[in-house]
């Protein structure tokens, strides 16, 4: 497969890979006819027709990758969950976190990070990069290289030192030092396993609705960021019938299949192009 590229000003960007199944293909189509109509059209890395559109109607729903956060409450429950089930006092997590916050205190790397971040002067910058967010080292000023290089060497001092306060601990318990560090020796771990087993997000939370589903047979898509990336599919669909039956509804309901403006948003990447 030739490689996909589109010219932005005067920089030819290469997009990385999509699925070009024939489901991705036939939401890219869907998607194209219900951009004709509002003249958003969501374009970056997915590319053309690539992020989905919002509709909705009695054949299909269809919405675009969701940026946001929780909107069921499921957050807030799983909070007050925490709050209400706290480890036991003498847990393993807990006093292993009780030491190495003493030894933090202690050795200075506490004061330390919390001098860095309080200092504007330091220039510790964080960007936006192409995968996510970074530490840009290149507009450190010379304040900051000094203490960039205090924060090094204590950090590899504490590294070592909560390793050995983590063996420590191990063996002062009778436990197995290859465990892992966090281990929980209360019960909440395993009341939590068995809670979030059974509680998460609601079916209607813009975490958990899919991105396209087609209701007469339930087939359901999602993806993430756009179509054909991760793809995620509940049920089979029958293309070309399904995506017929789409188009036809889309050219029959027109403008009034999008759903409320204030439900939409602007399918525009949050990541910028990253560089060649
Ligand atoms: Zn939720
Ligand atoms: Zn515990």
């Amino acid at each position: 497969m030739e490689p996909r590229s589109i010219n932005m000003g005067d920089v030819q960007v290469v997009l990385p890979e999509r699925s070009e199944d024939q489901t991705s293909g036939g939401l890219r189509r869907i998607t194209a006819a219900i951009e004709k109509l509002t003249d958003d059209r969501g374009f970056g890395l997915g590319g053309e027709s690539g992020y989905g559109a919002y509709w909705e109607s009695p054949v299909f729903s269809m919405r675009r990758f969701y940026w946001g956060d929780c909107d069921c409450g499921f957050e807030d429950r799983s909070e007050r969950w925490h709050a209400d089930h706290p480890h036991a006092d003498d847990c393993f997590q807990i006093e292993l976190r009780r030491r190495f916050a003493a030894y933090d205190l202690e050795s200075g790397i506490a004061a330390l990070e919390a001098a860095i971040r309080a200092d504007d002067a330091m220039e510790y910058h964080t960007e936006t990069g192409p995968f996510g967010e970074m530490v840009s080292w290149s507009k450190r000023t010379a304040k900051g290289e000094a203490a960039h290089k205090a924060w090094s060497e204590a950090y590899d001092n504490q590294r070592k030192e909560h390793r050995r306060l983590t063996e420590q601990l191990y063996i002062e318990r009778g436990m197995d030092p290859k465990a892992y560090q966090w281990f929980c020796t209360c019960d909440t771990d395993k009341l939590a396993a068995a809670y979030f087993e059974k509680e998460g997000h609601y079916p209607t939370c813009a975490l958990s609705l899919p991105n396209f589903r087609h209701h007469a047979t339930g087939f359901e898509a999602r993806w993430y960021k756009w179509i054909g990336r991760d793809n995620e599919y509940v049920g089979e669909c029958i293309w070309p019938d399904v995506l017929r039956e789409c188009l036809a509804d889309v050219a029959e309901r027109g403008r009034s299949g999008i759903p409320n403006a204030t439900q939409t948003a602007s399918a525009e990447d949050p990541e910028p192009i990253p560089p060649r």
